[in-house]
């Protein structure tokens, strides 16, 4: 969607702090964190919110997750561990619509969230 920020940093016309890609995913630094790793993996293709997932979007989705070990281990959380949230719709605060996973470490995360 051309009007997306984050379909525009897949297609290159804004720079995030990437972490990780493949032909799948984007996962970059969040630009306000939350914690002290705070990164999003994004599908490259745009969802606007999970409420338009569907089954053909299931392989897609599970390299969301993968993704997210893999930026555990590159920030050396696997073991400590860390969070992944999805926020969809406005009780959860979305504010970026498309799909995109926070991958949250380096500090001990309370529960149940805010
Ligand atoms: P959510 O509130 O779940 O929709 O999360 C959207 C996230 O995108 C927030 O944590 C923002 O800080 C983050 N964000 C917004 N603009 C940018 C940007 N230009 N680069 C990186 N992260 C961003
Ligand atoms: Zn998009």
């Amino acid at each position: 969607m051309t009007d997306c920020l984050f379909c525009k940093m897949v297609s290159g016309q804004i720079s995030p702090n990437v972490v990780l890609e493949n032909d799948h995913v984007l996962a970059f630094r969040d630009i306000n964190p939350q914690a002290p790793t705070h990164v999003l993996v994004i599908p490259k293709q745009h969802i606007a919110t999970l409420n338009e997932a569907l089954p053909v979007h299931v392989s897609l989705l599970g390299e969301l997750l993968l993704a997210a070990k893999q930026v555990a281990q590159l920030e050396g959380l696997s073991e400590r561990g860390y969070r992944t949230v999805f926020n969809c719709n406005r009780d959860a605060g979305q504010t970026v619509f498309h799909v995109h996973m926070h991958v949250l470490g380096g500090r001990a995360m309370g529960w149940p969230p805010g």
